[in-house]
């Protein structure tokens, strides 16, 4: 049987756009909401998120949904959500295992913030910009990752983490012997938006209905 592509036609307000990643440019109609930068304000890792909303033509694609169970996405209005991490840590060769292998010589054109460049505090490797042309070091950068979402529920469970709630055998007590929580003082709680992913819901949902209302929904406690 051949299925015959139907022409698909997208909204008014949607153009091509598109975004480099690490494997490669992705290409789609849609247009972008938002952008939350949780900025690195002195920590080596952080982390950006962007947000569009486009429309599928890949054919043959099937994904799963949260709400809808497995949906083929042909033609549907999606949710597409970038995340990169930055980081301006490096580590010693064989080090920490986080980076990618590297000649020091070029650190300058690979990093993604040169001047920023930190040693990572647990390996300590030396200064990078005082070691031998040929020196091999890790070097951690971009890393990006693509979620596509059917539904506004979908793209909200993709924004959690998993949640910490105070340990109920020592109370969230420190560095205790409470064998329950192993002396963190917390045990695993229900999944909560990360902070950057609060921020962004806060941002897009006047500009988008369904996520609106997937991010005002009550939950029974
Ligand atoms: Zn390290
Ligand atoms: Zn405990």
């Amino acid at each position: 049987m051949t299925e015959i592509a139907v022409e698909l036609t997208f909204p008014d307000d949607m153009e091509l756009l598109e975004i480099k990643t690490s494997e490669g440019t992705l290409s789609f109609q849609g247009k972008h909401l938002g952008t939350v930068d949780n900025e690195r304000d002195g920590r080596p890792r952080w982390a950006e998120l962007e947000l569009y909303k486009y429309v599928s033509t890949d054919p043959g694609e099937v994904i799963e949904s949260r709400v809808l169970g497995n949906v083929k996405t042909y033609g549907r209005q999606m949710y597409l959500l970038h995340t990169m991490g930055h980081s301006v840590l490096y580590h010693k060769k064989n080090g920490c295992n986080k980076g990618v292998l590297v000649p020091v010589e070029d650190f300058p054109k690979r990093a993604e913030f040169p001047e920023y460049l930190e040693p990572c505090p647990e390996c300590r490797p030396p200064d990078w910009s005082k070691m031998e042309n040929g020196t091999v070091m890790e070097l951690e950068v971009i890393r990006h990752l693509i979620y596509k979402c059917a539904t506004a529920v979908d793209l909200l469970a993709e924004l959690r983490r998993p949640g910490k709630k105070s340990c109920p055998g020592c109370g969230g007590v420190r560095g205790g012997q409470c064998a329950r929580c192993r002396g963190k003082g917390w045990v695993p709680g229900p999944p909560t938006l990360s902070a950057p992913g609060a921020r962004l819901v806060e941002m897009v949902k006047f500009k988008d209905d369904d996520i609106r209302k997937a991010a005002s929904t009550t939950r029974k406690l």
